[in-house]
């Protein structure tokens, strides 16, 4: 996949600048540890135009996971969206993903650094693990401890973990995989938290050990508007197989079916599941449909 092209600008530091001509200093933390924060948006083509799907919420995250591992944030929200409207513009995207990257100076230390610099990329870029049902696997990797590295921040290096359990599940054949906390609990996918459906009300683990996904708030809020049951509780894998059915949130992925996990098939037809009334809703939300009747 190509990110971007001659004629593709990012905003870098205060200016639009040709991707292809923007240098990055070799001798940074981010680099070399995995020491940046990041965030993943999309922007909609909707009937008022152009629209940054809770824009606020991503930016306000970003800031946090910087404080939390006290990389400098010197940026203001209302700045970075004006910002990511004009490189959409510039970019001629109507509907694209938005890659907001804060990355250190040069620092070989391992102690924070004193100053960072900001990357706002955007590229058009479909549903994330694609548009059919998905078959995943309970990985062996687990997510990383919550004792050793802030899991509610969007740390670049946590990522090493999501790249290694869907690597290896897609090697072993299926299309992403299911990790488990430090407790043995199913906590979420490799970059999306799950969903699971049993006797028409919906759960998803807690947020202990768990990224606080802003897909997921969503799917929440639509639970509750909907009058659907939704239950923030710690999953089993005995829950997970034995449920009526599942499904993916996040940014990237938006909202889509699981058909199978493990040797265990969900009996129940995607179609009839609740999960598949919360994608319709979720569709009509991001392109701001919001009178539209969703059928249940
Ligand atoms: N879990 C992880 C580890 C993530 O990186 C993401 C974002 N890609 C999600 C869950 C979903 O979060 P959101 O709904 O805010 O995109």
């Amino acid at each position: 996949m190509q990110y971007y092209n001659q004629n593709t600008k990012i905003f870098l530091n205060g200016e639009f600048v040709h991707a292809n001509s923007a240098g990055i200093d070799l001798f940074g933390q981010s680099l070399h540890y995995g020491y940046g924060a990041f965030e993943g948006l999309r922007a909609y083509s909707t009937h008022n135009g152009t629209r940054i799907f809770k824009a606020e919420a991503h930016f306000d995250r970003l800031r946090k996971s910087c404080e939390s591992i006290g990389l400098p944030y010197k940026w203001d929200n209302r700045t970075l969206i004006e910002k990511c409207y004009e490189l959409l513009e510039i970019n001629n995207l109507r509907a694209a993903y938005i890659r907001p990257l804060v990355f250190s100076g040069s620092n070989m230390h391992l102690t924070s650094s004193e100053d960072a610099n900001l990357m706002l990329a955007a590229w058009e870029w479909g549903p994330y693990l694609g548009q059919h049902l998905l078959r995943v696997n309970i990985s062996s990797y687990e997510r990383p401890n919550p004792k050793s590295f802030h899991i509610d921040a969007k740390i670049s290096g946590q990522y090493i973990n999501s790249i290694l359990a869907s690597t290896d599940a897609i090697r072993k054949g299926f299309d992403e995989a299911l990790l488990l906390d430090q407790d043995g609990y199913v906590a979420q996918a490799s970059s999306e938290n799950l969903f699971i459906e049993k006797d028409y009300k919906i759960y998803t683990s807690p947020l202990d050990n768990i990224f606080p996904g802003i897909t997921r708030q969503t799917v929440i809020g639509i639970c509750k508007e909907l009058g659907f049951d939704i239950i923030e509780k710690k999953l089993t894998i005995q829950d997970v197989y034995t449920a009526d059915s599942a499904f993916l949130s996040g940014t990237a992925a938006e909202i889509i079916g699981i058909k199978q996990v493990d040797h265990i098939i969900y009996k129940e037809e995607w179609e009839h599941s609740i999960g598949a009334t919360i994608q319709r809703k979720y569709k009509n939300l991001v392109l701001e449909q919001e009178n539209y009747e969703v059928i249940i």
